[in-house]
């Protein structure tokens, strides 16, 4: 399938091309749907096949961006950066200035975050150059790292699953096994510890294993053996598509809630397959929010209590997705799919009854603080 009829068929609205010879900087960028806000979404730094790779990543993130942004309520819209090439021989000041120039030819459509392979640092560079960047440390009132906020909504997602499954209030006693102990990782298994939970664990980087081991008293299992466990919920926090044909049948916890994105390889087969299991899975999207909710609020002017205090509502948002799932027997994947285009259908509505055109963009959203719409780059 070409580019313009993948596009086409995947419903998005914009994907720009940018190559800066000087740099080498070889990026794309797709606004996937913009009904609710500005599309906002992180910017993934990749050394890719070749660019249809890079392509279908893109499109696929962006879309995934849509549907996060909608169910978590938020005034924003789907899209995302890919990057292609070898992070450690490229990343520089001159590099990522250049990536910002490309960013902000997009007049705000498109505002842009960290993620894989990009680090705040980065994003500093970038916020010299456009005004439509957020998770930078670099200003008052940027948000750094969104990691704790993100652990923080799944770890409440995970008390809203055993509260949906089993009507406990309390994680005391019960076993979660965390696989990947990287950022996320590590914040949550803070929080579970903390309320008394027994952490079993793993990672192929061995010194966040012995660090988390030390700190909260985990377990630590093989890379291979961590899905397998006998736990009350297992909570994938490291790679995408570990839930699939060969994992779901070997999984022995009744609940999946992690961090990671796109944890089922096939969304319609192997969302289908952990309801046939009975096992309750919390959607990826829908659980790991915390980050782009964090991020949101540096838009609003930042507060790490208003902040965490967003992400804490994922428990909420879990429930109206279970309830639907249940009623409509349909997996708890489609029925947060459901929901968050549900969102967005109503709120096209209201822009057509409107009888305008609506472009939503950084600088005509009124939620967005001044100072930061209007704040100096270099
Ligand atoms: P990270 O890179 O800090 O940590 C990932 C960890 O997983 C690393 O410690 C790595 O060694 C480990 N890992 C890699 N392969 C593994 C394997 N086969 N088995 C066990 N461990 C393995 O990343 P992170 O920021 O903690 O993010 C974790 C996941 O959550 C990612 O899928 C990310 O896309 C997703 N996520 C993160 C955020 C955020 O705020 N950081 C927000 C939303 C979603």
């Amino acid at each position: 399938m070409g580019a313009i009829e993948l596009i086409s068929v995947m419903g998005h609205e914009q994907v720009m091309y940018c190559r800066h010879k000087e740099t080498d900087l070889k990026a794309i960028v797709a606004i996937h749907d913009t009904t609710l806000g500005p599309a906002l979404g992180g910017c993934r730094f990749w050394n890719y096949r070749d660019e249809h790779e890079a392509l279908m990543d893109v499109l696929r993130l962006s879309r995934g961006m849509t549907f996060k942004a909608a169910i978590a309520g938020l005034h924003l819209g789907g899209g995302k950066a890919v990057i292609i090439g070898d992070p450690a021989r490229l990343k520089s000041e001159r590099f990522f200035r250049a990536f910002g120039r490309f960013v902000n030819s997009m007049s705000g459509r498109y505002i842009t975050a960290e993620d894989v392979n990009v680090r705040v640092e980065d994003m500093n560079q970038v916020a010299k150059e456009t005004r439509y960047v957020v998770g930078i440390s670099s200003r008052p009132g940027g948000s750094g790292d969104p990691s704790p906020v993100t652990a923080l909504g799944v770890y409440h997602g995970i008390k809203a699953s055993i509260a949906y499954k089993d009507k406990r209030t309390s994680l005391n006693g019960l076993t979660v096994a965390v696989q990947g102990c990287g950022s996320v990782g590590r914040n949550l298994c803070k929080l579970l510890y903390n309320d008394g939970a027994k952490l079993v664990v793993s990672d192929i980087n061995r010194t966040s294993t012995d660090l988390v081991a030390k700190e909260y008293r985990a377990k630590v299992v093989d890379v291979n053996d961590v899905h397998k466990v006998e736990a009350d919920v297992y909570s994938p926090c490291a790679l995408g598509a570990i839930l699939n044909e060969r994992t779901i049948p070997e999984l022995r916890a009744p609940i999946v809630a992690g961090a990671a994105n796109n944890q089922l390889a096939n969304e319609t087969n192997d969302g289908r397959r952990l309801l046939d299991r009975g096992i309750l899975y919390a959607p990826d999207y829908v659980i790991n929010a915390g980050g782009l909710i964090n991020v949101s609020h540096e838009l609003s002017g930042y507060s790490a209590e208003l902040a965490k205090n967003d992400a804490k509502r994922i428990y909420d948002t879990m429930f109206r997705v279970y309830e639907l799932a249940e009623k409509a027997k349909i997996p708890t994947s489609e029925a947060s799919d459901e929901l968050a285009l549900k969102r967005i259908n109503e709120v096209k509505t209201i822009h057509a009854s409107k009888g305008k055109e609506f472009l939503n963009s950084f600088d005509n959203q009124d939620w967005i603080k001044s100072d930061i719409k209007n704040r100096k780059i270099a």
